[in-house]
């Protein structure tokens, strides 16, 4: 979804992969890329490695969970009011431009 405007703070639901029906706010947008960051979404295992200069003795590498950026076309902006993830329109008055639900017309 293109142009879908997502801000920090906004409430997506994921539309494919592995994650598929997971909720969160978005917490990180990176606009260039289309990329954006869902919390608790998207985790993906990690070995960790040891540092030697750090490493002591009983110091062990292991896996860690950490979060990755997911792209925009695999979310869906959810409206509150459908309590469903909705395609949206743009309205323009004098404030500027506004998001909404093409469903039920709230404003997101
Ligand atoms: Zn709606």
């Amino acid at each position: 979804m293109p142009g879908l405007n997502l801000k920090k703070g906004d409430h997506v639901e994921v539309l494919s992969g592995k994650d598929r029906g997971k909720r969160g706010r978005v917490v990180r947008v990176w606009p260039k890329d289309d990329k954006i960051m869902v919390e608790g979404v998207n985790f993906v295992k990690r070995h960790e490695k040891v540092r030697a200069a750090t490493g002591r003795a009983g110091t062990q590498g292991g896996i860690i969970t950490k979060e990755m950026p997911v792209h925009i076309s695999n979310v869906g902006l959810v409206c509150d009011d459908c309590d469903k993830p909705r395609r949206i329109g743009f309205e323009i008055d004098d404030e500027g431009k506004h998001r909404v639900c093409r469903t039920c017309g709230k404003r997101i």
